[in-house]
């Protein structure tokens, strides 16, 4: 199996021809045992080399020679709360952007919001990046998802592997421009309770096969 290390690389380096990032901005981290690999601070991820990644514990200290990026609070308590998760993605994409500065939850315009587990995507509430009070707000809307808006900065996916995590960031960043646009043309038809439920379930049947 190749080094987690390198396969964050990767990952980290696929969000910019994702459409995901520009620049420096944005964060990825994956679980390895009971601690986890994370994006250095300030670092181009085109730069990167297996050595400058560090490896955090989950009570926030730190080995390596470099420093983690300034958002591993928020990492670090999803790991800490959900066994499931073993990839965190967050990113500072356009459209997530654009409507997170509206501080508006994404509502069921598109069957495909169940793919992050209910049937909406919350917006957490505005706090300074990298500060306590921003974990937990990005911890209250992930509540039972996969993904959530961070008001007024950007995008928050968590998945079982790095692979899931970048999918569903690519999937949401889409989702946050398709509604975006459907705007522009008036106001969305939702679908119902009802409607998001039977997808939500058809979700859980595909996942079990
Ligand atoms: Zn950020």
């Amino acid at each position: 199996m190749s080094d987690p290390r390198a396969q964050l690389i990767a990952t980290a380096r696929a969000m910019q021809p994702a459409g995901l990032n520009k620049g420096t901005s944005g964060n990825v981290s994956v679980r390895s045992g009971d601690a986890f690999y994370i994006t250095p601070t300030g670092l181009p991820y085109g730069a990167l080399v297996v050595g400058d990644i560090p490896l955090m514990t989950l009570d926030g200290s730190h080995q390596g020679t470099r420093k983690p990026s300034s958002e591993w609070r928020f990492h670090r308590d999803l790991y800490a709360a959900r066994p499931d998760v073993g990839a965190v993605l967050h990113a500072h994409s356009p459209f997530a952007v654009s409507l997170a500065c509206l501080r508006r939850e994404i509502p069921p315009f598109h069957y495909m919001i169940a793919r992050f587990g209910g049937d909406t995507i919350r917006c957490a509430d505005y706090a300074i990046f990298g500060s306590p009070e921003l974990s937990t707000a990005a911890m209250q809307a992930m509540q039972g998802r996969k993904g959530c808006l961070l008001a007024n900065h950007g995008l928050l996916v968590a998945g079982h592997d790095l692979a899931e995590a970048f999918a569903l960031a690519v999937e949401l960043e889409e989702l946050c421009e398709q509604y975006w646009r459907a705007c522009q043309l008036g106001d969305p038809v939702l679908l119902s309770a009802t409607e998001m439920a039977d997808v939500l379930k058809k979700f859980q049947s595909y996942g079990q096969q």
